[in-house]
């Protein structure tokens, strides 16, 4: 055999460079499903059922174009690692070369890097044609830099891509970024009607990929009864189109929105389609363009999109591969606390957490303020250990793969890596939580109280970590701002939220 070209579950495109000099008579696509890949982290159901239904699905286009394929699903025999079941079939199929795009993951990489060694096989990995920026390019946009800022970068990719721009190789508009105008929240009167996102009722192929999670990983975390993700090609490009005809226009305003029982909102519910390479970027990229030259959307509705994908998606990528190991032992905050169990469960009395958390376990998935601001923002005012809320986040959403996963949560949520990423931690009590949701309606807890019965636990561990970190931020040059609010305490005040704080860790630390 010339090529055995390896295709893991998030690298579903026939598009893909590792198909580019296929020859069906000297080459062989290689695929398995692994229990092990569902149990490195502890995945929610609907991430593994979403991973081998859009896997079988691509192999079932294989083998109908009659591609050599060799193929072992869940209950197949052998290794339930991933990387020993390739070592051992290498042995078998005797490629010269193992072809390849970069995997998702650092852990992944290496393990097949060293497996192809071992069998003194060629490893070779193709440029990746799916991302709009090369690791290597980003790696020269990142040279010299000590702290790297998205918005830069963000704006050196509108212009490599010509993306937004004018004639004058100027914004369109006059301005960069339309943030300040993305962050609206319902009021009381709530979003009324919100058109439902297509779903995708499980056809038999999905169903029983699903049957095959439920019975391999019983007492896994999450649901697979609301299970209706996009697992093919057509199925993505559909749900794309319903995307931007009729949440795309309303999607910048309420980006940062959050309401009780609405899931997905305005939200484009299209990670998973672009993370498993259903879609492209780009495609989703132009496809909003379109409607902002047809004038059904706005500058900014059309701006903040935008910026999420080439910017923030690309970014986040770039971050991950400058030092994948360094990010994911990265603590700069010393942060020790245990993971509350509540995250497994949804079980707490803290209304905002009881949702997201509940939400999440239904469907496997909540929007990037739900996570950064709620989830995210609890963790880092408790002081969890960012390894262990980092595979929180990789087991617990359909679009989790670690290269977008943990600098969003290292990096971003958790201000593991120093401020490397962001200018500042995204610490906020529970009155962000209450301005931007109805969640505090349905609380046994008040947002604004920080000690006493009903004080809300984000206010009390908001005031602590200001306190705590107080010495690291006191100067700093965008966060001294808030920090400075301290001042605003008297001393007994602070003793109080101090032993309010002890006693909520206790709580925790022990369940
Ligand atoms: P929308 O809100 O509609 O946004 C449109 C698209 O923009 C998304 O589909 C996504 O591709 C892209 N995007 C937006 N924000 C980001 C971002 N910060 N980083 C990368 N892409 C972004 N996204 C993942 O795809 N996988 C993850 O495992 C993941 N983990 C996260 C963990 C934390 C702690 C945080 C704060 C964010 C994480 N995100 C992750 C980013 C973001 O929350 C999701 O991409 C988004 O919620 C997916 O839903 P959507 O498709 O409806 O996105
Ligand atoms: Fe969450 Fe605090 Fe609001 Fe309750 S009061 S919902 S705990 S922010």
């Amino acid at each position: 055999m010339r090529h055995l070209v390896v295709v893991l579950g998030d690298q579903l495109n026939r598009d893909s460079s590792a198909f580019d000099d296929f020859d069906p008579a000297a080459d062989r696509v290689w695929m398995a499903e692994r229990k092990g890949e569902s149990e490195h982290v502890w995945s929610h159901k609907a991430r593994s059922a979403l991973f081998l239904a859009a896997m079988r699905h691509f192999a079932a286009g294989l083998d109908a174009d009659e591609v050599p394929l060799t193929y072992t699903r869940l209950a197949d025999a052998g290794p339930d690692d991933l990387v020993e079941l390739l070592a051992s079939q290498l042995q078998d199929l005797k490629p010269r070369r193992l072809v390849m795009v970069r995997p998702g993951e650092h852990r992944l990489r290496e393990g097949i890097k060293a497996v192809a060694k071992a069998c003194g096989v060629d490893y070779v990995e193709r440029p990746d044609r799916h991302f709009l920026v090369s690791t290597d390019d980003f790696g020269q946009w990142a040279k010299g830099k000590t702290q790297l800022r998205m918005e830069l970068f963000y704006r050196w990719m509108r212009q490599r891509h010509a993306i937004l721009l004018d004639d004058n190789g100027q914004p369109v508009g006059g301005k960069w970024n339309y943030d300040s105008d993305n962050r609206g929240s319902f009021g009381r009167q709530g979003p009324g009607w919100v058109p439902r996102p297509l779903a995708f009722a499980p056809d038999a192929m999905t169903q029983e990929a699903i049957d095959d999670v439920a019975s391999t990983f019983p007492a896994h975390p999450g649901e697979l009864g609301a299970f209706d993700w996009p697992v093919t090609r057509d199925q993505a490009q559909d749900a794309l189109l319903d995307f931007l005809d009729k949440r795309l226009p309303a999607f910048g305003h309420w980006q940062d929105a959050m309401w009780t029982g609405e899931t997905w909102l305005y939200h484009a519910r299209l990670s998973t389609c672009m993370n498993l390479r259903l879609l492209s970027p780009m495609e989703v990229i132009e496809g909003a363009l379109e409607r902002f030259k047809e004038g059904k959307v706005s500058l900014s509705s059309i701006e903040g999109f935008i910026r999420q994908i080439l910017g923030w998606r690309e970014f986040v990528r770039g971050v991950y591969w400058l030092a994948p190991e360094r990010l994911l032992g990265s603590n700069a905050l010393h942060a020790d606390a245990a993971l509350p169990d509540f995250y497994w469960t949804g079980d707490t009395d803290m209304n905002c957490m009881k949702e997201v958390i509940g939400q999440t376990l239904r469907t496997g998935y909540a929007h990037h303020i739900q996570r950064l601001m709620v989830t995210g923002n609890f963790a880092l005012l408790l002081g969890v250990t960012p390894t262990l809320i980092h595979e929180w986040y990789l087991a617990i959403y359909v679009d989790a793969v670690e290269w977008v996963e943990a600098p969003n949560t290292l990096g971003m949520s958790q201000f593991a890596d120093g401020g490397r990423m962001v200018s500042k931690p995204y610490a906020a009590s529970g009155r962000y939580i209450d301005r931007m949701s109805n969640y505090c309606t349905g609380c046994r807890y008040k947002p604004g109280d920080a000690v006493g019965d009903a004080a809300c636990p984000f206010t009390t561990l908001y005031w602590d970590f200001l306190e705590r970190h107080r010495a690291r931020f006191w100067h700093h040059p965008r966060a001294a701002l808030q920090w400075r609010s301290l001042e605003r305490l008297s001393a007994d005040q602070t003793e109080a939220i101090q032993e309010q704080a002890r006693r909520l860790r206790a709580q925790w630390a022990t369940r």
